[in-house]
């Protein structure tokens, strides 16, 4: 079995983490974590080197990069400052991804061109407040009004929702729980649209809002995919699991590979300042197992996004992976946070912004116990 990267994902590894190294100083991302603001500087950075390009097709102007692509990238900026790969999901996800695995040709040469450049940011509104992980139970409609659509309702939670300039916007459109849902590209300068901010516990600066949609007026050639689609807004959702699920597992590896690299540079400062005549064992052992946990959580990634650039089937798998890498995380950061003792409780240390970021990953793009309810279905359970 073959399970090397290419030469051009090796580059885009050291690209990304070289302009994590050169861009994203601790002062940096302790700031952005203290302010809340949503990065526009080191978006436009990030634009500028081209990284917008990576999975935007070669016909379309882009690098053509698949799923191992974004993981790599995804891995490596989630070390420096988690909450950027939130937002850079904004272009690479929500924009280049949606866009690429659902657009029509006319939507994909009206947006991709413009995402590569720098110039739009996308965001994806699914959630209400009520339908979470029950998302077939969303209630925002879209009515047919002559030879347009009126959309009217609410959506919770969504990243980037008052910076975006596209909302891809999940809608009922009939009675049928998952074939009466529809996806529109909402300019979020039509009249009638508004985001308000929501504070939360981390990955600040990701600009996550409550949306609020009052007779917003778009056309039928603003259906994700074009009018054909319409309906097809739960069906278009199916076939974006998969990517999320891997790039969401990407993220939780890029945090703990931090978590694990501050827990040792703790512990040789420690071993300095105690001399030679003091063991620390225990310690020594929990981050032999920090190490051992984010390992396999990489070499499961990893095999499930092989399986997915096969073509094989990789529900189960990518569930799987999702699940063990946020909850996995969660725990290296715990343990991360008792190694640390009171350096690690203080502000100024970066395992605790990481401690905060990290939850988010059990619970966005499906919860951890959604998985599991997958993978269970997956068993014949
Ligand atoms: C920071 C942040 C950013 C987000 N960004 C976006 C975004 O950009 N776009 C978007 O559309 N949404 C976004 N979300 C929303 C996110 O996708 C939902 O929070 C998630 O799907 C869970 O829904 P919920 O919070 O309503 O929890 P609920 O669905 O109410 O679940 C509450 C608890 O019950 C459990 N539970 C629920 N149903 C079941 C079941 N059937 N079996 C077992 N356990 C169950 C859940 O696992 C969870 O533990 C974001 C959320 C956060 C916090």
């Amino acid at each position: 079995m073959d399970y090397r990267f290419t030469k051009s994902q090796q580059e885009l590894r050291e690209k990304t983490a070289a302009f994590v190294n050169k861009e994203i100083s601790r002062e940096l991302a302790r700031e952005i974590d203290r302010v809340g603001e949503f990065p526009h500087e080191l978006m436009r950075k990030l634009g500028e080197q081209g990284f917008w390009k990576i999975n935007i097709p070669r016909e379309y102007g882009g690098d053509g990069g698949d799923v191992v692509d974004l993981m790599i990238f995804f891995e490596e900026i989630s070390k420096g400052l988690p909450v950027l790969s939130w937002t850079a999901g904004d272009v690479l996800l929500y924009g280049n991804n949606i866009l690429k695995v659902n657009g029509s040709e006319e939507q994909r040469q009206k947006y991709l061109p413009r995402l590569a450049k720098g110039e739009l940011t996308f965001c994806f509104a699914l959630t209400e407040p009520d339908a979470g992980s029950d998302a077939a139970n969303i209630q925002t409609r879209a009515e047919r009004v002559g030879d347009h659509y009126l959309i009217n309702g609410s959506k919770m939670f969504i990243s980037g929702a008052s910076v975006a300039n596209i909302t891809v916007t999940n809608t009922r459109t009939g009675p049928d729980r998952y074939k009466g849902i529809t996806s529109f590209l909402v300019d979020t300068t039509t009249p009638g649209y508004s985001a308000t901010p929501i504070k939360k516990l981390g990955y600040k600066g990701s600009d996550t809002c409550e949306v609020y949609y009052k007779d917003v007026k778009v056309s039928e050639n603003d259906i994700l995919g074009g009018k054909a689609c319409l309906n097809q807004g739960w069906h278009q959702m199916m076939r974006l699991l998969n990517g999320e699920r891997l790039v969401l597992s990407a993220c939780a590896i890029g945090m703990m590979d931090t978590v694990v690299k501050e827990c040792v540079a703790y512990l040789r400062r420690r071993k300095k300042l105690s001399g030679p005549g003091i063991r620390f064992q225990d310690t020594e052992h929990k981050i032999a197992e920090m190490a051992t946990h984010m390992e396999a959580a990489r070499q499961l990634a990893f095999y499930a996004a092989w399986m997915m650039t096969q073509e094989m089937e990789c529900i189960r798998e990518t569930s799987m992976c999702k699940f063990f890498c946020a909850d996995t995380g969660k725990k290296v950061a715990m343990m991360g946070m008792e190694i640390l003792g009171a350096e690690g409780y203080v502000m100024d240390s970066m395992v605790q912004q990481f401690f905060r970021d990290i939850p988010i990953l059990a619970i966005g793009g499906g919860t951890s116990q959604i998985q599991k309810n997958v993978i269970a279905k997956t068993l014949g359970l």
